[in-house]
């Protein structure tokens, strides 16, 4: 039996998540430890659409995560505890997180899916994502508290460092000396 089919069976043809079924495909639970059914759900078109594209999410449609947050599938209940987080800030979806109950396996692997949305994102003075050990060029001369330089416009960096809590910062060595650099006054190379 092929995945949708076996999918098609267990959800009963609906939308795993809303019960819809219009468009009805397999969405793959991002950060699964196993594949197959197990770390699959069976969703419609809408609900496919959403979760594959952050910004472009309707908070009311999720409102069907009251019921399916309860399903006996792992891999639903995975889903919805990602979705219920993105979407907290809409005050109802707190609610229903507080009310869920995970499995310690099944809730490290929820959360698993979480850890690159909470990330901070350092980017240049273009808005290019900066990543370690990338060169980046200062766009402006940087007096160097208590390195006694100026390091001037089009100095390159090489293999910068991210500064973890702080997206404004990366880490880089000029004239032999680590010096912090806002990524506002650099240009990735
Ligand atoms: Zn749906």
């Amino acid at each position: 039996m092929s995945l949708e089919q076996t999918l098609a069976t267990r959800s009963g043809d609906k939308c795993e998540l809303c019960g819809s079924t219009d468009g009805l495909t397999v969405y793959e639970v991002p950060n699964s430890l196993t594949d197959g059914a197990d770390a699959a759900v069976f969703v419609c078109g809408t609900c496919n659409t959403q979760l594959n594209d952050a910004d472009n999410v309707d908070a009311n449609h999720w409102r069907c995560l009251n019921d399916s947050m309860w399903s006996e599938v792992d891999a639903v209940k995975v889903v919805a505890f990602r979705m219920l987080n993105q979407l907290k800030g809409e005050g109802w979806p707190q609610d229903l997180l507080d009310m869920m109950y995970l499995e310690d396996d099944v809730k490290a692997w929820a959360e698993a899916g979480l850890a690159d949305e909470n990330a901070l994102v350092h980017r240049d003075s273009n808005g290019v994502v900066l990543e370690a050990g990338d060169s980046v060029v200062l766009i402006k001369d940087l007096k160097v508290a208590g390195g006694g330089f100026t390091a001037k416009r089009g100095t390159p960096v090489r293999n910068i460092r991210l500064v973890l809590d702080n997206e404004a910062h990366i880490e880089g060595k000029v004239n032999g000396q680590t010096i912090v650099i806002l990524t506002e006054f650099t240009k990735k190379n």
